[in-house]
């Protein structure tokens, strides 16, 4: 133990106790200075009136070597009162304190004695009022240093009431006696103070652990809170509230800036063939592939394969489309999971601040149109919010609006289209498809219209509408004709309106076998389990399912597998140029076989001309449907068209 240690040891100075020692400095920095200074004017009093007493050691060179001890002492805690200190240099302060405390006690306590044996029985009550006010107080205020404060006490009164119990004189030991007690009853209020305020600093240290920790854990929830938990980066709150800092000016350098959404192709698929593990992994690279694109990019995963960017800055939309497009281009390269190679796209769309859109919600919905508009028409590219989808939206708006004041039954009819069997040239049956003829806009195409029954929350009366429509033309036709009617993802979401289609279908007389309802990938792949239920409450009641448009979208061949499928209508797309196009040859080929294997019949969709038809019979196909054989059919003409194409069904609906 070193010198200092044992000092500090009985000194009752806790070096290492930053804040024990911090306290104890802040606790007495207020009152010490202002103490030095009473000592300094009340031993200048003393030695006043001992002036003509004592001589000139007690009174001239004494006192000022006190008062200069003093007055040094006093400037310096008076010159750092308001400064912080740091620790070394509080250790020291209250060292030097103990240490200046013992020699001014010291010195005292033999100058109170000379004094007391040179002067008369006024000037010796006059240095017991100095030794009760002056010491006391002082040992008073420098409670929070005990050590100073017991020194203070066991070298000056306690020496002094020593020294008064052995005068001769009765009212001496009487005063010394007194000034022993009360200089006991100091020391025990020293102590019990002393061990009051080290359990407050306890308290007090214990508190700023504990608000330490609950801050920790606070940062930690906000961290969980803004971060995804599979990918590491932020999250959908995170992302939202950028914008809202963005759109409150809190960023620097962001009073332009984009908002994109990112959405991957084909990731359902990679889930279904290869698991959610390998999913979940493809999502870490992809997360860390954007993260590595190194653009000065704010990057979250939204949920599932959707991921969202703020790109700061004024940038051209030249400029958007191009750093989409690199994104895009990173996301296109082969990722290995695994022993798999998986291959993905991503379609990003973006809406500008200020100029496109100024609210979070409107950023937002624009983007995600012009990411729905990306997916249309430059799937695997990135599409920035424009004028033109500006004015398509208007327009979407205005048929919802006139849509839903429609008179439904009055404006909406159908036509319908036959499906052929290629050997017999035979009418296998008819797809119903909708036409509106609006009092207010004329005619508008089903796929604008059918698009705004959706978003409007009209489909499901609208389908309704049809279904018995169709129901009753259908009822006309040979039975051995069916009737293949289009549904909406809307109608299969809730088990409500699939039940009302099948009490439809049931009240309508047309035999439910007859009847084929046709549903797309999209629509399916939107919610599939709650899809393939509605499918099967259609398949119970006898009824077949055709999966539409196949092809179109990210046919995952899982799916199909997994769905109650009867039909397969293999998409337009593929025969527009069969005949110059081996690929497409060859893709409706490899669709052809899976339906032969899966025992499910194929319709190709679209056929218009018979050198499209003579591939299409050389590949294996047996049902089309298209212009080449008609146009869809007002439904009195429908009759007139089976009895020229079905001769067995004219002789039975002649002899009906
Ligand atoms: P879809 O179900 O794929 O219907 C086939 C579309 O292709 C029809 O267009 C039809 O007229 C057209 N088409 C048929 N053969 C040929 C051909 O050889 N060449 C060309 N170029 N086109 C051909 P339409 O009637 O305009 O319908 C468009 C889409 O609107 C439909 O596509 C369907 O998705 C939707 N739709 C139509 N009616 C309904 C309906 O009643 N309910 C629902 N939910 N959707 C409907
Ligand atoms: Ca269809
Ligand atoms: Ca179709």
């Amino acid at each position: 133990m070193t010198a200092v240690q044992i000092f500090d040891r009985l000194a009752m100075i806790k070096s290492d106790d930053v804040l024990q020692i911090r306290a104890q400095v802040q606790a007495v920095s207020k009152q010490v200075p202002v103490l030095y200074l009473v000592a300094i004017v009340n031993t200048i009093a003393l030695a006043v009136t001992h002036w003509s007493y004592s001589p000139d050691l007690l009174v001239l060179y004494v006192p000022l070597l006190i008062c200069a001890v003093a007055l040094v002492r006093a400037v310096v805690w008076i010159r750092t009162r308001n400064l912080p200190l740091n620790h070394k240099a509080s250790v020291k302060r209250l060292r030097m304190t103990v240490v200046t405390t013992f020699i001014l006690a010291l010195t005292t306590t033999f100058w109170a004695m000379g004094l007391y044996d040179t002067g008369n029985a006024l000037t010796q009550s006059h240095v017991t009022f100095y030794i009760v006010v002056t010491v006391f107080g002082i040992a008073v205020c420098l409670i929070h240093i005990p050590a100073s404060a017991v020194l203070l006490t066991l070298i000056v009164p306690v020496p002094f009431s020593l020294f008064l119990l052995t005068i001769d004189e009765p009212v001496f030991p009487v005063i010394g006696f007194n000034l022993l007690l009360v200089s006991l009853i100091v020391l025990f209020i020293v102590f019990i103070n002393y061990r009051h305020f080290i359990e407050l600093v306890e308290a007090k240290k214990s508190l700023k652990e504990e608000q330490r920790e609950i801050q920790k854990l606070s940062n930690e929830n906000l961290r969980l809170a803004n971060h995804d938990s599979l990918t590491h980066i932020p999250n959908r709150r995170y992302f939202f509230s950028k914008i809202d800092d963005r759109l409150l000016g809190k960023v620097q350098g962001a009073k332009c800036f984009a908002v994109g959404l990112l959405d991957l192709d084909g990731f359902k698929a990679v889930n279904d063939v290869y698991g959610h593990p390998t999913g979940d992994k493809l999502l870490i690279d992809v997360a860390n592939r954007l993260l590595d694109a190194d653009e000065a990019v704010t990057l979250a995963r939204l949920g599932g394969d959707e991921f969202g960017l703020i790109v700061d800055g004024n940038r051209s939309k030249e400029e958007l489309v191009a750093l989409g497009n690199r994104l895009c281009g990173a996301l296109a390269r082969p990722f290995s999971i695994s022993e798999f190679c998986v291959r993905i796209s991503a379609t990003i769309g973006f809406a500008t601040f200020p100029d496109i859109a100024s609210t979070s919600n409107t950023l937002i919905e624009r983007a995600d149109y012009a990411l729905y508009f990306a997916k249309k028409s430059s799937r695997g590219y990135a599409v920035v919010f424009s004028q033109e989808h500006e004015t398509q939206i208007k327009e979407i708006r205005r048929l919802e609006q006139i849509l839903r004041s429609a008179d439904l039954d009055e404006e909406m009819s159908l036509v319908y289209q036959p499906i052929v069997d290629v050997g017999s040239s035979r009418t296998m049956g008819l797809e119903a498809l909708a036409r509106w003829n609006s009092a207010e806009l004329g005619f508008v195409s089903p796929s604008a219209f059918v698009r705004a029954a959706e978003t409007s929350g009209v489909i499901t009366r609208l389908t309704m509408v049809l279904l018995k429509k169709a129901l009753k033309a259908a009822a006309e036709w040979p039975e051995d004709v069916f009737l293949s009617f289009n549904l909406s993802p809307l109608d299969l979401s809730s088990p409500t309106a699939v039940l009302n289609l099948v009490s439809l279908v049931e009240r309508s007389g047309v035999r439910p076998d007859r009847i084929a309802f046709e549903v797309t990938e999209t629509a399916l792949m939107q919610d599939f389990d709650n899809s393939v239920e509605a499918l099967n409450l259609l398949k119970a009641m006898g009824s077949k399912v055709a999966l539409d448009d196949f092809g179109s979208g990210y046919s995952s061949l899982s799916y199909v597998q997994k769905l109650p499928l009867d039909r397969i209508k293999v998409d337009r797309a593929f025969i527009n140029g069969i005949e110059s196009s081996p690929a497409s040859r060859a893709i409706v080929k490899t669709i052809l076989d899976l339906c032969r294997n899966l025992e499910v019949n194929c319709v190709v969709e679209g056929v218009e001309t018979d050198r499209q038809l003579a591939v299409l019979t050389e590949i294996g196909c047996d049902t089309v449907q298209g212009y080449y054989y008609s146009r869809p059919l007002k439904e009195k003409d429908v009759l007139e068209f089976l009895a020229a194409s079905n001769p067995a069904a004219e002789i039975a609906s002649l002899t009906a």
